[in-house]
């Protein structure tokens, strides 16, 4: 029996949902990837626990798969999808999720607890887990503004323990998780003012239609490719004053609507992903002198 075979094995007889060689395509925003050696789903932070404590192979945790480019060769090891740990628990002023917690049920579970503060987050296509890792946010709003505390399960301690906002190093699309990957989020809680619910839900309802207008999401995509390199400098803008709208790498595309994003317009490979974006960072670099980074996380290889 080989090893993959044998872990699952493990996994299945504690009643763990997992598979050999799952498509990565298919559990990514952006339709592109090549196959997990081995995919674990957890329900909860002791199947994750057991799961990590199991593995002599890399391993990386994935929520939605909205922030991601999986390479074509897949990943030479084990994909832990936090999808099953989807619990959202409103309580007074404090809304509790799971990491696998669609981030925009949240925001709605908060508009139906008359709840302000989460609105921003209706829409983003992530995970509570995902977007406490990016400190994920939109048209003006983002995770730091109203995080309470973020449960951690500690892999190189095996401990799991409880973070304070304060020691989440939280900045633009960065927190103590995107430093150490040792830290795997389990949960979050998010501190919500009272509001009117029509108020919320009016709010939300906007920036969905925003999104509708201004993003190409008819298209796979992992939304915005780049970081914003510095807070006045706009890189969709950039981009298309630079004549790349349309632009074109095998079936990757820089979208006509908004140039900040990169689609796939058919069949397109994370190498022709790649090429675009060393291409448009070449043209941005002659232009303007400035070096623009990765938002989105490039796994593979097992790294
Ligand atoms: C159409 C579209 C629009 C978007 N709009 C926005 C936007 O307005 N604002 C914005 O900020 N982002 C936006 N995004 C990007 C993305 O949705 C966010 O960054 C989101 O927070 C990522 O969450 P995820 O669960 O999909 O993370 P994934 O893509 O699954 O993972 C992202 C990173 O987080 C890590 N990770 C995930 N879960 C955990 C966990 N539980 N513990 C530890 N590490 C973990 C992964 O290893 C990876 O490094 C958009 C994407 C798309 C496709």
């Amino acid at each position: 029996m080989d090893k993959n075979t044998a872990l699952i094995e493990i996994f299945e007889k504690e009643g763990i949902e997992c598979a050999a060689a799952l498509p990565l395509s298919s559990k990514s925003s952006f339709k592109i990837g090549g196959k997990a050696d081995v995919a674990v789903f957890p329900k909860n932070a002791s199947e994750l626990e057991f799961i990590i404590g199991n593995l002599d192979m890399p391993y990386i945790v994935v929520g939605n798969g909205s922030n991601i480019l999986f390479e074509d060769e897949g990943y030479l090891g084990c994909v832990i999808f936090t999808e099953k740990m989807n619990s959202v628990k409103v309580e007074s002023n404090r809304l509790h999720a799971g990491a696998g917690a669609s981030f925009t049920a949240m925001a709605t579970a908060a508009k139906n607890a008359s709840l302000t503060g989460l609105e921003f987050a209706y829409g983003i296509p992530g995970s509570c887990g995902g977007a406490v890792v990016m400190n994920a946010g939109a048209y003006g709003g983002q995770v730091s503004d109203v995080l309470e505390s973020c449960t951690v399960f500690d892999a190189e301690k095996r401990e799991v323990y409880t973070l304070a906002k304060e020691e989440m190093n939280l900045s633009y699309r960065h927190s103590i998780l995107s430093e150490n990957k040792n830290l795997i989020c389990l949960g979050a809680t998010f501190t919500l003012k009272e509001g009117k619910k029509e108020e919320i839900d009016a709010t939300m309802r906007d920036l969905m239609q925003r999104r509708i207008s201004k993003q190409p999401l008819e298209y796979p995509s992992a939304g915005s490719v780049f970081k914003r390199p510095a807070p006045d400098l706009f890189v969709g803008k950039m981009i298309e004053d630079s004549g790349l709208k349309g632009y074109t790498v095998g079936g990757a595309q820089v979208s006509e609507k908004h140039a900040g994003f990169i689609i796939n317009v058919g069949g397109a490979t994370a190498s022709d992903v790649l090429g675009l974006v060393e291409h448009i960072q070449k043209v941005i670099r002659a232009n303007y002198g400035v070096e623009l980074e990765c938002e989105i996380r490039r796994v593979g290889n097992g790294k």
